[in-house]
Formats: C-alpha cells, sequence, structure tokens
C-alpha cells in the first residue's frame, strides 16, 4: 500500500473512533510498527492528527494515541428551512462548537436566493467570530427533493444551468455538500444525538410534511438516485385527502404537522373551544407554531390532535419496524417538541400493530437535538466528505 493509502486510511479510522495507538494502526493496517510510526509522525506535522493523551495500562510504559486534530479546521452546517436558517459549526474531530438559532431567512426558488443565503451564511458565521479561513466546507441541508451525488435540487434553487451544490460553492468560495434535510436530520441524530451506535435506525422527520431518513451498516441509505425515505407520500390512505405531491390518500395527509393543521380547523369550525377560538373566530390565520403553543399551554383540543397524528404516524411506524427491524427509531422534526403527547400513543400503536418479535429489539426515541438536527449532520458530512477526499 501506498503512504497516501495510509494516511488515508488513518484518517478515516479516526473519524470513527478517537485515539488509536501505533501498535493498534499497525495491527488494523497490517504494517510494521516503525512504518506505522513515521505516517503518524508526518501526519501529525501535517497537523491532521494530533497526540491525545496515553493508553489507560495496568503498568509499563502507557502508549501514546492519536486522534483527528481539533484545531486542523472547521465545518459549517447550515439547516435551510421555511423559517429562517441554523447553523452549526463542527471541529474536525466532529465536536460541536458553535451553534447560532434563528436566523431570519425567507427560502425562495431563485438564483439570486442562492446568493443570498451565502451572504446570511458568511455574515452570521463571522458575527460568531467563527474564523472563516478556517473553515474546510460547508454542508447545506434542504426541504425537498435533493440529490446529494449530483447536487441539484428539484424543490428549491431550482437551476437548469448548473447544479445548486455548484451555485453554492463559488458563493462560499469553499467545498459544499447538499444533503435533504430528513437524511441530515437522521445522520446528526445518529452520531451526535438520540443514536447510540445502533447500526440500522430510522428517523421520522414529522415537520409540515413527513420525512424519513436511514442509516443502514451505519450509512445513510440513498436508493439509486438519491430520493429514498419518501414516507410521507406512502399511499396508505383512502381518505380522499389531496396531498401536496398531487395524489390522494398519502400518509402524509394524517400524520404530519399539515394535518395536524386539518385536524385542529376542523375542531375549531366544529365549535369546539379552545386558546384558538379567539383567533379562529376573527377569521386570522392559524400556524402550526400557534397550535405547537397551545399544546405548550395544555390546549386539550389541540394535545388531541396531536395524540392522533401521534397514534396514525405509530402505526406507519410499526409497517416500517416489521420491513426493517430496526435497532431504533428516532421522531424528530417540529411536532417532536411535543414530545410528552405524541410518544405514549405513538409507542402504543406500534405494540399494537408491529409483530412483537420483530418490534421487541427496537428502541424508541424522541429526538435529542430538536431543530438543530439538521444544521448538525451537515456540518458532520461536510466532514466527512473533506475526510473521504483528502489527498496526499
Ligand atoms: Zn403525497
Amino acid at each position: 500500500m501506498h503512504y497516501a493509502s495510509y494516511k488515508k486510511a488513518i484518517l478515516s479510522l479516526c473519524n470513527n473512533r478517537d485515539g488509536y495507538s501505533i501498535a493498534e494502526l499497525g495491527r488494523l493496517l497490517e504494517a510494521s510498527i516503525p512504518k506505522v510510526s513515521r505516517i503518524v509522525t508526518e501526519m501529525v506535522n501535517e497537523g491532521t492528527i494530533v497526540e491525545k493523551g496515553k493508553m489507560r495500562s495496568e503498568g509499563g510504559r502507557r502508549a501514546a494515541v492519536y486522534g483527528l486534530n481539533p484545531d486542523a479546521g472547521c465545518f459549517v452546517g447550515v439547516e435551510v428551512g421555511h423559517e429562517g436558517l441554523i447553523i452549526a459549526v463542527t471541529d474536525f474531530p466532529g465536536q460541536i462548537i458553535q451553534v447560532i438559532d434563528d436566523i431570519p431567512f425567507t427560502l425562495t426558488n431563485t438564483e439570486e436566493s442562492v446568493s443570498a443565503l451565502c451572504k446570511t451564511v458568511m455574515h452570521a458565521v463571522d458575527r460568531h467570530g467563527v474564523d472563516r479561513s478556517r473553515v474546510k466546507a460547508y454542508g447545506i441541508s434542504l426541504t425537498g427533493r435533493v440529490n446529494q451525488c449530483t447536487g441539484y435540487s428539484y424543490s428549491y434553487f431550482i437551476s437548469e444551468e448548473k447544479p445548486i451544490r455548484k451555485l453554492l460553492e463559488e458563493g462560499f468560495g469553499s467545498p459544499v455538500i447538499v444533503e435533504n434535510d430528513s437524511r441530515a436530520m437522521a445522520y446528526g441524530e445518529y452520531i451526535a444525538g438520540a443514536g447510540g451506535g445502533e447500526e440500522t435506525s430510522l428517523f421520522l422527520n414529522l415537520g409540515w410534511g413527513l420525512g424519513m431518513g436511514m442509516i443502514v451498516g451505519g450509512k445513510l441509505f440513498y436508493g439509486k438516485s438519491g430520493f429514498s425515505g419518501e414516507i410521507g407520500h406512502f399511499p396508505f390512505f383512502n381518505n380522499n385527502l389531496y396531498c401536496r405531491c398531487g395524489k390522494t390518500g398519502c400518509l402524509e395527509t394524517a400524520a404530519s404537522g399539515l394535518a395536524l393543521h386539518r385536524l385542529v380547523g376542523e375542531q375549531l369550525d366544529a365549535g369546539r373551544q379552545s386558546v384558538l377560538t379567539p383567533e379562529h373566530k376573527e377569521g386570522r390565520a392559524i400556524t402550526l407554531d400557534d397550535i405547537l403553543s397551545a399544546v405548550k399551554k395544555e390546549d386539550i383540543v389541540a394535545i388531541e390532535c396531536m395524540e392522533e397524528v401521534g397514534a396514525t404516524l405509530g402505526r406507519a411506524v410499526a409497517g416500517l419496524i416489521n420491513i426493517f427491524n430496526p435497532e431504533l427509531v428516532v421522531i424528530g422534526g417540529r411536532l417532536s417538541v411535543a414530545e410528552h403527547y405524541l410518544m405514549p400513543p405513538l409507542r402504543s400503536a406500534i405494540n399494537k400493530y408491529s409483530l412483537n418479535l420483530v418490534n421487541k429489539d427496537t428502541l424508541i426515541k424522541a429526538s435529542i437535538l430538536g431543530k438543530r438536527a439538521g444544521a448538525i449532520g451537515a456540518s458532520l458530512l461536510a466532514k466527512d466528505f473533506i475526510l473521504s477526499e483528502m489527498q496526499y
């Protein structure tokens, strides 16, 4: 094996676990101790890895362990949502060093919007004291259909001439990866949130719509064209409810923020009393945030509708568990802030509808990272990309 290949292999190992001794690396790479020692010294001098401390030992000399150098650079992840931007900055080994929440930004479907996005992100990063010259790559988590491999987006920032990834790279002047929001969230949760090393896990993004990110064998699963995870458009019902995709009866019509919004509206129309009744009577539009804050205020109508969404989603998750036999299912997205009301009916429906033999090993958890999952996941994906592409 060539020197460069050894270096790439060491980076890849250190990306998955911090702290390897020379002896361990020698065993894993099937190389002699003097050779590994020489390569590690070169990498330390180059600044990519660093001595992290000494190994624990029962006696004798304790060996030095090496891992990725936190000072080797950083990565910026951006969640681009309808409500604005969230930015997460991680260091070279992937520790979260900064999160900037709620940056105002209007998502529109134009090329101008791309340069506005770059400017807004760079401005926010500067303002929070992150040295932009140290940023190795940007990871952009986008709602809608995104092909991570080609870098094209099919829902927002649509450009016929160039993939969105190219436009963003020109704007940032750095490498960029683009990823679908549900997958970025799934990866963030897997590495830095609810995940505990489970190699098969599903992440349900219960936002305005319903999306899913899948981790299979410890890696994000993309499918042939990068559009996997469209669980929201699973033809689940004969409910004659029109879906955003143009079809009827999709799972999303009954298990999503959109469905919650419809259910609450129906209750208010029927005259149920709620904290939202005055606004409804005045004819003011009720937003999903209004409903989520009504849940927080313990409003019965909003809670009951949230429970209904939870039960419906639970029935769908039961089906997913039967298919995937996952170790972990994480429920995230905007609605997961109401986990207190969402999770009990969801768990109950899973118990009711899934095969007990299959589900007994599946952990069901609410998201730990909440609305930050996408930004954190995107920065970690940017890191993985740079480490895999690093040239010697
Ligand atoms: Zn649909």
